[in-house]
């Protein structure tokens, strides 16, 4: 790693991120443009992302399972919508052992159409119904313009196929995804998202409501990171996915799916970071507590050595890293560890053994502020309460951020302003025309529509028509 200072948020926030995932080791760029290698560091982030996500689908239900990678291309044709959607972004695979296939096959980007053909098959009865199934998979879409975690051209994720018996079943189905993936961005990551409905124009190729969580990113920029689909019958219909109600009489299924992608880390990055790098939230940090000791000479490392080994072990509850290299000065691993967004760092130098205690300091709070002695008696609870207070604090600076950036302008001509520096929060008809003249006039694009609604209706921002609901504008990434 470089010594160089890194990129200022403020000045550059683009090379920022870049810089970031590459000097904290997240990611790095593969041969083929486009796609990205997960470093052991990002994957890390990944695999607790997986674990606090599959322990809330199984608490609902849910059970894994594993679809193939290759899709025939038939499938995709089946839905008119989907296949509308996805055909600029597919990878086909049309030759296989050296000869040319009687049908190609592509690279699946999503999966509803083979879940469907199997749903098909295994789904008979009502008493097969609700069919509740997750899978953790790669997928394809050949994006032209690529960011690492962002877009990439493959990417990992989960996909979450449900078959229901009633409409409402899967409407509730679609929205309990939906807060599942709220409570998670909020109670996990920190990042205070908004969920809502995403409009006819943003919606998944082949759904009948498709939608989103919403985050601000630290340049104000929005970042779609979740979705849940209610596909109504249209992929029912397009499979044959059938069952035998009560009475004996054949119905179509109702089915939704819902993703998150590794995506999410591009929200962690730029929700939380700063000028000296990442900031991870504390559930999601594969190390929770870095100890750097200090020593100048051999009598001292061996009395420090052995209290940082003690303080490891006391912390074993905890995600925990000795740093004890040799090579490099305890200066050096402090801003390598803030980089590297680390929540808490531990010293431990001759003086800390005398008095049995340690120093602590927060990452979220930087310089003297963000330190405090502590007693080793007293250690695992000071981390325990720690670490709970440092997710608090950067989802309450990540709210506060985000609520000064969303304005109501009064009219279009604010709403353009207000687009350069944040989000906008408005009255609109729900025509695609205000929609397209909004994307025309400033790149920005409806972002989700809430739930909740205020009672009194208003003025289309666009066209002063009258407008029932209210909508997120903003420039997205
Ligand atoms: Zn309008």
């Amino acid at each position: 790693m470089d010594n160089e200072k890194l990129p200022r948020r403020s000045e550059n926030f683009s090379e920022w991120y870049n810089q970031v995932i590459q000097r904290a080791e997240l990611a790095d760029y593969a041969p083929v443009r486009g796609c990205m290698v997960v470093r052991p560091y990002g994957w890390a982030i990944w695999e607790n992302i997986q674990k606090a996500l599959d322990d809330r689908f199984k608490a609902s239900g849910h059970v894994n399972a594993a679809f193939p990678l290759l899709i025939p291309m038939s499938f995709l044709e089946k839905e008119k919508e989907h296949v509308k959607g996805f055909s600029p972004e597919l990878a086909i695979v049309t030759i296989g052992g050296g000869e040319t296939l009687e049908e190609p096959l592509v690279i699946r980007p999503t999966s509803e159409t083979i879940i469907g053909h199997m749903y098909a098959k295994w789904i008979k009865s009502y008493r097969d119904l609700p069919v509740l199934i997750n899978q953790w998979a790669n997928v394809v879409r050949w994006e032209m313009r690529t960011r690492l975690f962002l877009r990439t051209l493959e990417f990992y994720w989960q996909e979450g196929h449900t078959a229901h018996a009633t409409e409402k079943e899967g409407q509730d189905e679609t929205l309990r995804m939906l807060n599942t993936y709220a409570d998670f961005a909020i109670n996990e990551a920190a990042i205070p998202v908004i969920p809502g409905r995403k409009s006819e124009s943003e919606k998944f190729a082949g759904a009948v409501h498709s939608f989103s969580i919403e985050a601000m990113m630290g340049d104000t920029r929005a970042l779609q990171s979740g979705t849940s689909h209610n596909l109504g019958q249209n992929f029912a219909r397009a499979f044959d996915i059938q069952y035998l109600d009560q009475n004996n009489e054949l119905q179509y299924c109702w089915t939704t799916s819902w993703g998150l992608s590794t995506r999410i880390i591009g929200a962690i990055i730029m929700a939380h970071g700063d000028d000296q790098g990442l900031v991870l939230p504390p559930r999601l940090a594969p190390i929770q507590v870095v100890i750097v000791p200090i020593f100048h000479d051999d009598n001292e490392k061996s009395a420090v050595l052995s209290m940082a080994e003690k303080v490891k072990q006391q912390l074993s509850d905890f995600r925990v890293k000795l740093d004890d290299r040799t090579e490099m000065t305890p200066g050096f691993k402090f801003n390598e560890w803030e980089l590297r967004g680390v929540p808490l760092r531990i010293e431990i130098g001759p003086k800390d053994v005398a008095k049995n205690s340690v120093m602590i300091a927060r990452r979220d709070i930087p310089g003297r502020e963000g330190k405090s002695p502590v007693e080793l008696a007293q250690l695992t609870e000071e981390i325990s309460s720690l670490l709970q207070k440092i997710h608090v604090n950067l989802l309450e600076k990540a709210t506060a951020f985000r609520d000064a950036h969303i304005f109501d302008p009064f009219d279009y001509q604010e709403l353009a302003k207000v687009l350069e520096n944040g989000w906008a929060y408005s009255y609109w008809c729900g025509s695609s025309e205000c929609e397209q003249k909004i994307k025309e006039d400033t790149k920005a694009t409806t972002r989700c529509i809430p739930l909740d609604q205020p009672a009194k209706t208003g003025k289309c921002i666009v066209c002063g028509k009258p407008a029932t609901e209210k909508v997120y504008i903003a420039r997205a990434y």
